[in-house]
């Protein structure tokens, strides 16, 4: 007796925009349930004679339509995923041969709590920096390895960033990643327009604080900055200070076990 097995591969969608030379990679939905990044297909979908090469992966396509982060994995933590992984590892494996070969990928993403945008960036070096530069953010974090563990898409990319857009579902994420898109095309010479690169301060990730047991209000909010002594939030029975100053971003993210991440400004050479 014999049968046949159908195998559905894992759903992603693929856009290819203009032509030439010129060749950007943007990813967006690598989460599920952020879909600000959805912009930048609706911005490229009404643009006509683009100068170079623009790919759109809509990357984690059941997630989005399940409205949830992710089925079995975090995407962005199993990078560069196996054959015969679970479904977001063999998303993973198809996603990365479709950037592995672009010189620049530009990864959207959104967050729990309000946040103004910022570029995030595993690798240091002069293309990260102006990569993060052409997209006029204003914020660059260093963060290296420690929450990916080498594993997030942008590890697995010859040059690329991940951006923070802003909050999920907000208007002003939706905006940002309009402004930051139509920045990168003109800045790379893509389209004709106005585009305003920056001049990104930039943080390196100093520590990864965890909430404590028992429910933990926490005071600050992305890129607040915290005084040596100041109080970081209050528990039960507990009240956190500052042991040292920083910034803290990526505050209160629902999926994390991560109360915040407290960053360093560093100089532009760091
Ligand atoms: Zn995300």
């Amino acid at each position: 007796m014999s049968y046949w097995v159908i195998v559905f591969g894992p759903e992603y969608e693929k856009h290819v925009f203009g032509s030439g030379r010129k060749k950007l990679c943007i990813v967006t939905c690598l989460h599920g349930d952020e879909k600000e990044g959805l912009t930048a297909l609706k911005i490229l979908e009404r643009l006509e004679g683009i100068d170079g090469k623009v790919k759109v992966i809509v990357a984690n396509l059941l997630a989005v339509k399940h409205d949830k982060r992710f089925l079995e994995s975090d995407l962005n933590r199993v990078f560069p995923g196996s054959r015969f992984g679970n479904y977001e590892e063999r998303l993973a494996r198809e996603i990365v041969r479709e950037v592995r070969r672009c010189p620049l990928v530009v990864d959207l993403h959104s967050t729990s709590t309000f946040s103004p945008p910022f570029a995030i960036s595993t690798k240091e070096g002069q293309k990260h920096l102006e990569l993060a530069s052409l997209t006029g953010v204003k914020r660059l974090v260093l963060m290296g390895d420690e929450i990916a563990k080498g594993k997030a898409l942008i590890d697995h990319c010859r040059t690329g960033i991940s951006i923070e857009l802003g909050k999920k579902g907000s208007y002003a994420a939706r905006e940002n990643c309009r402004k930051i898109i139509s920045n990168l095309l003109v800045n790379l010479g893509m389209i004709e327009g106005e585009g305003k690169a920056s001049d990104p301060r930039i943080y390196r990730t100093m520590f990864f604080l965890r909430a404590p047991e028992g429910g933990f209000e926490c005071s600050l909010h992305n890129f607040s900055y915290v005084k040596k002594g100041q109080i970081i939030g209050k528990g039960k029975g507990t009240l956190l200070k500052a042991r040292e100053p920083f910034y803290s971003i990526l505050v209160g993210e629902e999926h994390s076990d991560l109360l915040l991440i407290g960053v360093k400004e560093v100089g532009k050479d760091a």
